[in-house]
Order: C-alpha cells, then structure tokens, then sequence
C-alpha cells in the first residue's frame, strides 16, 4: 500500500480518496495518493485545525465532539467503527475515516505524522486514548505539545494550570498538538449530512503497545470524567458528624465501590486535603456527566455544579432543604449525611463475621 499523502488530510478530497456523506453512500477506502503538483492545489483546510479523535468500537470519547467543535467541525476519526462513530459527532462537518483496528497509539503515530504533515494545530479530545495518542504525533511531527487547552488561538491556545487557579494563554510560532479539556467548551451541532472520507493508512510495523489483559473498570481508581455513577463528598459530610475528614471520605468510598461508583468532591473537601484534586468536580476540577449522581452534604455552588454535566438522576443528602444541590435534585433527603452514610455502609460492607 502506498504512503499517504501528507497534503491530503485537511484538504479537499483529491483523486486517491472517496467522498460520502452522512455515512450513507458506499465509499471505497483506497490509500490516500496524490500526484505531488496537488499539494499546491488550492487547500481551504490545510494549514487550519483538525480534530484527530481515536475511535474504539464505534465510539468516540467524552469531549469529541467537542474537539470537532473547536476545530470547525473538520476531524479525522481513526480506529474501530469511525463510520458509526461519525454519525453521533453533532459537529461534524467533514471527516476523514481511516479504520486502524484496535488502539496501537505507536503505529499510528507514526502512520499519521506523513498524512498529517501539512495540517494547521491537531486536537485531540484529552481522553485516556488522545492523551496517549498526543504526545506520540506531538514528537513525530515535530511539533510542541499543548496539553489540556481550553480554546485554540489564532496562535496558540488557552490553558488552564495550576489546579484551575491559572488561566494563561500560550503563543505558539508554528502548527502544534493540543488536546482539549472536555465539558469547558460545549458543542454546537451543524445542519445537514458530513461530508466523509474514507482513507487508508499505511500503518508501519514497529513495536507498539500491546494489550495483556483487559480489566473492568475499577470505579474506585476509575477516571472520574468517564464515572457513570459518582458519590460526592461535600463539607457537610467531612465536617457533619462521624467519621470526619478523609475517614468519611474512605467510608464513602467504600461505599461507592459497592455501588459501582466513583468517588467525587467539592472543592471544600479536596482544599482541606480529605481527598485528592483529582476527585474535585467542578469548573475548576473535573467535568463530569454521570447518570447518577448523590451528593453528601454539598450545598450546589455554581463553581461545583458547573462541571457536573446533565446527570440523568441526582439525589441530594443535606440538612438544608432549600440549598441549591437540593434545588436542582430529582429527590432530596433531608438527613444528616453522616448518619446516612454510616447506614448505607452497614447495609451494603460486609463485616467481619461476613455478608450483613
Ligand atoms: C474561583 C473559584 C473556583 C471554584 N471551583 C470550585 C470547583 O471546581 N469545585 C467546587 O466544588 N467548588 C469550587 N469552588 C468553591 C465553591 O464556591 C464552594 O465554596 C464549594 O463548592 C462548597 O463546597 P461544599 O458544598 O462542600 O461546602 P458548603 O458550601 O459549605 O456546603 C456544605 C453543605 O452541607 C450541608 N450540611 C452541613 N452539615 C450537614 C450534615 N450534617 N448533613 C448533611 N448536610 C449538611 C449544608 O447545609 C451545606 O449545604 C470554587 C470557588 C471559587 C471562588
């Protein structure tokens, strides 16, 4: 199979690449070639941002179609299943497919560094795949690494740092690689069908990565972005009653793990040093958007409720009815959140003597 042409991706499709719509008509992947006078053809994308989403089983990660969003709705989907996973992108706009197989972040690396030579700064949503996939293209391009941006620039990117306390913006000479925080930005669906591409990679033989073994997820260890239940420590619960401080938040974990679910916190708790930074929800901690979320004695600030996404049920444990997380609950418990919790751990943690 030939190399790919560098000035294909972010270009129009040229003669070696077939062009679909909306999934719907029957493309023919063949490798993408061009002849070399093509590179001077007029290009309206090359030179402008691509949006470079791994795609496993047909689905995109959290903060994709963000990412797509922020690159104008010009991406390059690459994996399993990237014609599905088109179809769930809202800001879709034009995309190149380019079916890999399973997640091999070396090959593709270095696959995509030919292809993607001549485009403008590459966006990668900051899941676990872009922020391994980054790093790889960043180094085999040439090019700096931007990781964890908020917005693209004319010439560089927004940047948050220092645990949300720092936004900064970084100037930037040339193309670069960036990957986006999700659930900052927002999208922004485009009427009509995407224009898609079905590409052809010459993936290279070198080593990469290879999978041993694949485990559940271990809610207790689990990214919280992608937790799709979460129990949330709030001051009301590592200051209400007993246990205090982290021993509550043990004990909630402990809890969640009986549940299936991860542990979050507000910004209160995670200040104090009862759980870690990476456990804080909020606009200045981690965007979250489970289908359940239960919140132990947090009182809903807008800083907090900012990163919760659009929970499909919340229940919130607190002594005050009329607080702002009570507010926006599907159901609200009016109880000490410690006497709850110490319930729930009775009910649901086995003791010594064995299962209660
Ligand atoms: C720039 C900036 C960024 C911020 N970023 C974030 C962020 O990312 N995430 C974040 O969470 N916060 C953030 N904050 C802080 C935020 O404004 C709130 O101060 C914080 O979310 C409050 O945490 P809390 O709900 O645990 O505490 P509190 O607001 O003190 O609420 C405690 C709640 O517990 C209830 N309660 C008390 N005792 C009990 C009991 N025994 N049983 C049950 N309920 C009880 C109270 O009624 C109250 O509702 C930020 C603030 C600033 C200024």
């Amino acid at each position: 199979m030939s190399a790919p042409n560098p000035s294909q991706v972010g270009a129009q499709p040229g003669p070696g690449a077939t062009s679909t719509t909306g999934g719907m008509a029957d493309a023919t992947a063949r490798p993408l070639t061009r002849p070399a006078h093509a590179a001077a053809e007029a290009d309206p994308a090359a030179g402008r941002p691509l949006a470079v989403v791994v795609v496993r089983d047909g689905v995109a990660p959290l903060g994709a179609d963000e990412a797509v969003a922020e690159a104008g709705g010009v991406a390059l989907l690459i994996g399993s299943g990237t014609k599905q996973a088109a179809a769930e992108l809202p800001p879709l706009r034009r995309a190149w497919l380019a079916e890999a197989g399973a997640f091999a972040p070396a090959r593709w690396a270095a696959a995509l560094a030919d292809v993607l030579a001549d485009a403008g700064p590459l966006l990668l949503p900051a899941s676990p795949d872009g922020r391994d996939l980054a790093p790889r293209l960043a180094v085999a391009l040439d090019r700096p690494l931007l990781a964890g941006i908020t917005a693209l620039r004319e010439h560089g990117a927004d940047l948050i740092r220092f645990g949300g306390r720092v936004a900064t913006t970084a100037t930037v000479s040339g193309p670069f690689v960036a990957t986006l925080q999700p659930g900052i930005r927002g999208t922004d669906a485009v009427p009509g069908e995407p224009e898609l591409t079905e590409v052809d990679l010459d993936l290279p033989q070198r080593p990469d990565a290879r999978v041993l073994e694949v485990l559940p997820p271990d809610p207790t260890t689990a990214d919280l972005a992608e937790a799709p239940r979460i129990l949330g420590a709030g001051a009301g619960l590592t200051r209400g009653g007993e246990p205090l401080g982290t021993a509550a938040v043990d004990l909630l974990g402990q809890v969640a793990a009986a549940l299936g679910a991860s542990v979050g916190s507000t910004r209160d708790v995670t200040d104090a040093g009862w759980a870690d930074y990476q456990r804080q929800i909020g606009t200045t901690g981690v965007v979250v958007n489970p289908d359940l979320y239960i919140a132990f004695g947090v009182s809903g600030a807008a800083q907090h409720t900012g990163g919760l996404g659009t929970p499909e049920h919340i229940v919130s444990v607190n002594l005050d009815p009329s607080c702002p997380m009570t507010a926006m609950a599907d159901l609200g418990i009016v109880a000490d959140a410690s006497a709850l919790l110490r319930e729930l751990a009775d009910r649901l943690l086995p003791t010594e003597e064995g299962e209660r």
